[in-house]
């Protein structure tokens, strides 16, 4: 059946500006990092695409690297670009990503002009695009001069082989001397994206000031703490879970008594609020104006589904916020 994506699509999703771009982001938008490779169902992936896009989700982030293999979630995409999303390129914010170990040698990784440049055009390539909308560097790279990564990214940008840069993982002083390199070189950092969730604070700190401070919009990255913001994981392992796969980044050792123990506290107060843990991890995300959107993984449609409710409920109370606070500190 070929796809043809929801009239509605635009009535439910809030969208928020990124930074001080004229870029607005969906509140939710979706990552390719598992569950898009040549290793997963095609068929799977395209529903949850399809679905994802019906909801008004806008914005779809991958990275050289996703798959397994690495680059094959950017193949899939394309495919699937092409086959489902003929037309509709104008209504996408798609993002790639340089940074991690791509190919053997000496220029697949890192931050160098030369690595960061032959990636983006093999990502391209995979993807079958002219462009992506937002190039991220991955991570900090410390043998490289930050100086030669962001003209790198400039460049890019000029060359139009990207609309926007993004940083990942970059610390917040690594952060402060990046923006100001690419304020300098008048290709404005559109965007972060740091890891966060309630099980893993550190943006707080001081990231999400310095991302206020300098306009730049934050996009945190694995918000259920890759699963564990729900309550799959509080009876055992289930088979089908990212914790069971040989691929899958969540290890076993990381369900430890502790972490087990603030889930079903959690747990507690989110059937308190009628939310899903996993809803209520996310709805507490957004609760924060200072995140732009927040990235999902999800491995089935339903999963999607359940998210997608966070959006019925973003505020908190004091009491509940409190409660947060004691049972994840930062
Ligand atoms: P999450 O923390 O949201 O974890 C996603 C996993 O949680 C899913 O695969 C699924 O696990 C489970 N899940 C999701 N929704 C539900 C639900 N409603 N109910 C039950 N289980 C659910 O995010 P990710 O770790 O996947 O990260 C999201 C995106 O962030 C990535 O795709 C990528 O784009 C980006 N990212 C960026 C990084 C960077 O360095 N810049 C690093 C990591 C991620 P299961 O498979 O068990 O069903």
């Amino acid at each position: 059946m070929p796809y043809v994506p929801d009239e509605a699509r635009y009535q439910t999703m809030p969208y928020r500006r990124c930074g001080r771009s004229g870029l607005q982001l969906p509140a939710l938008s979706l990552g390719l990092w598992h569950n898009f490779g040549h290793i997963d169902a095609l068929e799977n992936a395209r529903q949850i695409l399809r679905l994802a896009f019906d909801r008004g989700i806008t914005h779809f982030d991958l990275a050289n690297n996703y798959g397994p293999p690495p680059g094959s979630a950017e193949e899939n995409f394309g495919q699937i670009l092409k086959s489902d999303f003929n037309g509709y390129r104008d209504e996408l914010i798609i993002s790639t990503k340089a940074g991690y170990g791509m190919w053997n040698g000496l220029y697949g990784n890192g931050g160098s002009r030369k690595y960061l440049m032959a990636s983006l055009n093999q990502s391209l390539k995979r993807m079958q695009l002219d462009y992506v909308d937002i190039f991220y560097h991955h991570r900090p790279d410390p043998d490289t001069p930050l100086d030669e990564t962001m003209t790198a990214l400039a460049d890019i940008v000029r060359q139009g082989k990207a609309l926007y840069v993004g940083l990942s993982n970059y610390k917040p002083q690594e952060a402060a001397d990046a923006f100001g390199i690419l304020q300098h070189l008048g290709t404005p950092c559109l965007i972060h994206q740091p890891r966060y969730s309630l099980l893993d604070r550190w943006v707080e700190e001081s990231l999400l000031d310095l991302l206020e401070e300098e306009s730049v919009g934050c996009i945190p990255f694995s918000p259920l703490a890759q699963g564990l913001l729900t309550t799959k994981y509080l009876s055992g392992v289930p088979a089908d879970s990212r914790a069971a796969k040989p691929h899958g980044h969540l290890q076993e050792a990381q369900l430890t008594p502790e972490t087990l123990d603030k889930i079903r506290q959690l747990n507690e107060l989110a059937q308190k609020r009628g939310q899903t843990l996993a809803q209520m991890a996310l709805s507490w995300l957004l609760s924060d104006h200072r995140v732009t959107s927040v990235l999902l993984g999800v491995s089935k449609p339903e999963q999607l589904t359940d998210s997608l409710q966070c959006l019925n409920k973003l505020d908190f109370d004091d009491s509940e916020l409190d409660a947060i606070d004691a049972i994840c500190p930062v």
